[in-house]
């Protein structure tokens, strides 16, 4: 019997992850259907439990419902707990089982598809929402010589510095702050959703001196402000999150059918030039 999967998210009618795992199901000759459901806002678990109800499998999350699928889950896996959020749903009789494959999907873009190393490098992440906490261990298991995490709001970065005290070199800053901390890092990731609104992060331009990469989570904008500043000051490599986004469906898919799918092609026909 064919097994029913789907992304559940609100809006979606954006979403690439049918294409994505539909790709995935017949290059790997699995038997599934994969669709998009448009929750209502305030009942995510009204619409998924009529979907476990009608036999599905399991699901992929997206906003605004990556804290509704926490609460929801039964089993939360250390990576789900970790990032406070969970993207990922598998549905095994009354077992809601949990995962966030975010930040594990970001990590492999960088290290894998972009073969940029992390270890003993030095890492600027910009954003302290739900992407760059769930990114934090993930990076921070790479050994980079030190994250420098970068928030508007200063509190909600001081707090996720103590939540992962002495897991790693990890250091906390605002913008204003930045000034002092800003030159030599290898790595400058943009976590911030700015570019949604075609708005840049207030950093100081020097943060992109000698950069190996610059790493925008948003995907198909093309070149955002940031990616633009960063192609100014002659990073080495840009990337938008559209490999972030492939490589977590992959890790998904993994998980639901034990089959690791390939991605180089699915990113390629997903990519918007960075031009
Ligand atoms: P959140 O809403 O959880 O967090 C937004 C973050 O951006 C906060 O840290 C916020 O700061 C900061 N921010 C917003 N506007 C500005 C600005 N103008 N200047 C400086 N900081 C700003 O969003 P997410 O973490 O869920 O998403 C972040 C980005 O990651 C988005 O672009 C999203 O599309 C992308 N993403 C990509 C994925 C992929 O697969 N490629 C997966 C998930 C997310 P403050 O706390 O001060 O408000």
């Amino acid at each position: 019997m064919t097994d029913r999967y789907a992304v559940i998210g609100n809006p979606i009618g954006f979403t690439k992850s049918p294409f994505i795992h539909g790709t995935f199901a017949d290059a790997t000759g699995q038997d599934l259907s994969y669709e998009a459901i448009e929750a209502p806002l305030g009942d995510f678990a009204g619409r998924v439990d009529q979907f476990r109800a009608e036999g599905a499998k399991g699901l992929n999350v997206t906003a605004p419902f990556k804290l509704d699928a926490f609460v929801y889950a039964t089993e939360l896996s250390d990576s789900a707990k970790q990032a406070g959020a969970v993207n990922c749903l598998k549905f095994e009789g009354d077992r809601i089982i949990a995962e966030n494959f975010d930040g594990v999907g970001l990590v492999r873009d960088i290290t894998v598809n972009l073969g940029v190393t992390m270890k003993g490098r030095r890492v600027l992440m910009l954003g302290a929402g739900g992407a760059a906490r769930g990114a934090l261990l993930p990076f921070l298991r790479q050994q980079p010589s030190e994250l420098v995490l970068v928030n508007r709001t200063l509190s909600k970065a001081v707090a996720l510095a103590e939540e992962f005290a002495g897991r790693g070199p990890l250091i906390v800053s605002g913008y204003a702050g930045l000034a002092d901390l800003a030159e030599g890092y290898d790595i400058v990731v943009n976590a911030t959703s700015a570019s949604l609104r075609g708005e840049m992060p207030p950093v100081p331009g020097n943060v992109f001196q000698g950069a190996k990469l610059a790493y925008e989570l948003a995907y198909g904008k093309g070149l955002t402000p940031f990616l633009r500043a960063a192609r100014a000051e002659r990073v080495a490599k840009l990337a938008d999150g559209v490999g972030m986004l492939v490589e977590q469906a992959a890790e998904a898919f993994v998980w639901w059918r034990g089959v690791r799918p390939s991605t180089a092609e699915v990113i390629a026909k997903l990519t918007v030039p960075l031009s």
